[in-house]
Order: C-alpha cells, then structure tokens, then sequence
C-alpha cells in the first residue's frame, strides 16, 4: 500500500505563509469518518459508547469533534479531567476515569465530575472510602488475567509484567465490596496488548472477559452491566500493512456476545472502548522542514522538528513513514537518517531511510502524529512546543492550539 499525505505540496506551501513550520496537522474528516465506521461496527449493541483515551491527543477541538460523533472520554489525571470538564462541557458518565496509582485530588476531581470511576486495584476502593468520597452508582474494575498475551501462538503482550489491574480472586472480591457500598451498575475493563495492528485482538479479550463475566455470575450472583474493551487496536504505521477490518471485529465480538453471554442467559451488556490511537493516529501529521544536510559517516538530514515534538521513534524505535511533498512519486535514490535539533542521538524520525533526494526547504510530512504525538512531547534542551492545526472540513485551516515561546518555558520559574 502507498502511504498516502492528506495533503499536497501545494496546500503545505498555503498553511506555512501563515503557520510556521514545524506544526501537527489534523484531518477533521478523517476523525469523523473512523469515528462514524466505529460506531457502525458495534451498532448491535444497544448502549454502546466510545470513550475517546484523552492522553492521545489532549486538544480539545478534537475532543469536540469526537463528542459532536457521540464519543465520551477516558481521562486519567485531574488534569486531563478539568480540561475536557472546563474546554468541552464532558461530565458525568460521558467521562470513564482510567487511572492507576491513583492520587488524591485525582479521585476527588473524578467523584466530583461523577465519572465513571474504573478501580485499578483493590486496595484503591479502601483507599477511596477511606478520603470519605460517596461510592457512585456506576463504577468498574480493572482485570489482569497475568500471562502472556497470544494470537495464534505469538506472544503480543505480556499482562504479566504490566502494573496494571487486578486478579481474578481480587476483582471478584472487588466487585462484592463495592455491591455492599451499594454500587448499582458494575463493569470490567483490561487491556492486554497495545498497538494491536490484527482483527484478533479485540474479539479474544472480549471473549476473555464475556467468559468471566459468566463465572462471576455463577460464582457470586452478580451481574455485571457493560465491558470496557479498552484501547490497544493499532494502526498501519508501515506501508505495508493495512488498517484493521472495524466492521468484521464488531461482527466477530457480536457472535461471542451471543455465543457466551445470551446462551448464559445475560443479556444488555454494553460495550465500551477506549481507543485512542485507532481514532486519531492516522488523522495528524507532523509537518517539518528540511534545514541542513550533513554528510559524515552516514547522510543526515536535519528538520527544524525534533523528538520534542514526537517522540516515538526516540523512545520506542517506532516507524513513522515520511513522504517528501512534491516527491511523492520520485525514486528512492538516498539512504538518511532524518533528524532532530536535541543533544541527544536518539532524536531521529528515521534511521536509514530510503527516500528521495531530499534538498533543503523540502516539507517532509510524518505521518501517523495524530495519536501519542504532539501530547508525549516535553521541553529538553529548551526545545519548545509546536502548534497544533486543524484541517477542517471545508478545507479551511484553523489554529488549534499556538506552539510555545520562552516565555512559556519560563512561565514556571519563581
Ligand atoms: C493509553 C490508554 C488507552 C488508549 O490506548 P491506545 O493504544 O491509544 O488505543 C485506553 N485506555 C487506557 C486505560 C490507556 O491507558
């Protein structure tokens, strides 16, 4: 498959007159669009709801968009809970709040707004009543069924390792305390594996926590009333790959529904995600500028971006593909790596890259920055932020969120 940009060389020229580079750009279209297929995929399951993972992308005319398609949001800190409460009007059971090691003010704001508090583990419900917050009406528990993580025999992730959730013993444990608090409506939540580029994931952990809902059930007489699927489907971030079927995974989760939970006679479980990468990944792009060529031991070139402004490929190693504007069809002549302004030798958004020749003033779109992108970034080497763009509908561009200056750097300083 050809990775195409959303943009051409031509528009790219139009929005730096304006907007300096470097800049993430946004794609409203494609936003509504994967948000729409989503919703189409669990259109069987009444109640269904896509809680959009904040921490993905924190900006919130995207979180609005996402509301205006009926999304909710998963928020973690109190924080993340003042910025979709205060710049999107998002309280209450819109709002699932995922957290782990959870701090204080961080369960208050959450009890405050009446999210849907999800209990990473079971000493958190003590530590809850014991701030003397009122148990809610609709809360959840996060499970970690420890192992490895396998489709098809290959190891995807390893829940073992992973601080999050709780035992099965201890979440059965969990949901007969806050039954006596006098919770009504219970969930269960995990998340096995993330970036999960494979229509498997998803139906083999529903599969996993339909069944334990049944035991639970059968163990203890409580019913539980929704599943929350989590995050963790990927995106095709290499050429090569292509995006996941969203309508067979609805399909194939469907007949596991009826399969395990109708044929137990439990009916009206809602279903709940939390993607945040499979939403927004694939509808931002980093735009940056070629600014300097060096050749060494290898062939570098230099972008006025660096890891501050995306750092999966310095933390992870992870493929970003870059398209050269204007060269979308050119051969690949050079091998680069392509780099950042840090002291640092990770800061490269590729390493031996085949790629046009590139010559500077070239705008090189990075693509796939919509999701853990511009909000991973910090300020190393007073590096600062960029803005952040919207490619709306009409085709219009509106600044979404201005980059930083010194004076935000120094904003903390006493
Ligand atoms: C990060 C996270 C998500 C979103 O993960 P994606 O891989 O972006 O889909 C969802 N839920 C929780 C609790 C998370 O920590």
């Amino acid at each position: 498959m050809i990775k195409e940009p959303f943009l051409t060389k031509k528009e790219v020229e139009q929005i730096a007159n304006n907007y300096p580079t470097p800049f993430h750009i946004y794609d409203e279209d494609g936003i509504r669009n994967t948000a729409r297929d989503l919703k189409k995929a669990f259109e069987w399951n009444k109640g269904f709801k896509e809680y959009f993972a904040v921490k993905a992308n924190p900006n919130p005319k995207i979180i609005n968009i996402l509301k205006q398609e009926g999304c909710g949001v998963d928020c973690a800190t109190s924080v993340e809970l003042e910025l979709v409460n205060r710049f999107c009007s998002i309280t209450g059971n819109d709002i699932m709040f995922s957290s782990n090691n959870t701090l204080e003010d961080d369960f208050r704001y959450a009890n405050k707004l009446n999210a849907i508090i999800n209990f990473d583990d079971i000493e958190l419900i003590d530590y809850y009543k014991s701030l003397n917050l009122p148990f809610l009406n609709k809360m959840c528990c996060r499970y970690n069924p420890g192992k490895t993580f396998k489709i098809n025999g290959e190891i995807m992730g390893n829940p073992e390792d992973a601080k999050f959730g709780m035992t099965k013993e201890q979440i059965i444990n969990a949901y007969i305390r806050l039954k006596e608090e006098g919770v009504k409506t219970l969930g269960i939540h995990s998340f096995l594996a993330s970036s999960q580029n494979n229509n498997e994931y998803y139906p083999l952990l529903a599969k996993q926590l339909f069944e334990l809902i049944v035991e639970i059930k059968n163990l203890t007489g409580i019913e539980l009333s929704f599943v929350n699927l989590s995050g963790g489907i990927g995106i095709p971030y290499q050429p090569n790959e292509s995006p996941v079927d969203i309508i067979k995974i609805g399909k194939d989760i469907e007949k596991i529904y009826n399969d395990v939970l109708v044929k137990n006679g439990i009916k009206n479980i809602e279903i709940y995600t939390e993607l945040g990468r499979y939403m927004l990944a694939p509808h931002g792009a980093l735009i940056t500028k070629a600014i300097h060529e060096k050749n060494t031991y290898k062939n570098y070139i230099g972008v006025d971006a660096c890891a501050t402004n995306l750092m999966r490929p310095a933390i992870y190693g992870a493929y970003h593909h870059i398209s050269v504007l204007g060269k979308e069809k050119d051969e690949k002549t050079n091998i680069y790596d392509v780099v950042g302004c840090l002291c640092e030798n990770n800061d490269k958004f590729a390493i031996d890259r085949t790629l046009p020749k590139i010559e500077k003033g070239d705008f090189l779109f990075i693509h796939d920055t919509g999701a853990h992108g511009f909000s991973m970034g910090y300020n190393y080497n007073g590096t600062l932020k960029s803005a952040e763009l919207l490619l709306k509908s009409d085709k219009s561009v509106e600044l979404i969120r201005r980059a930083e200056n010194s004076k935000d750097y120094f904003a903390t300083l006493i």
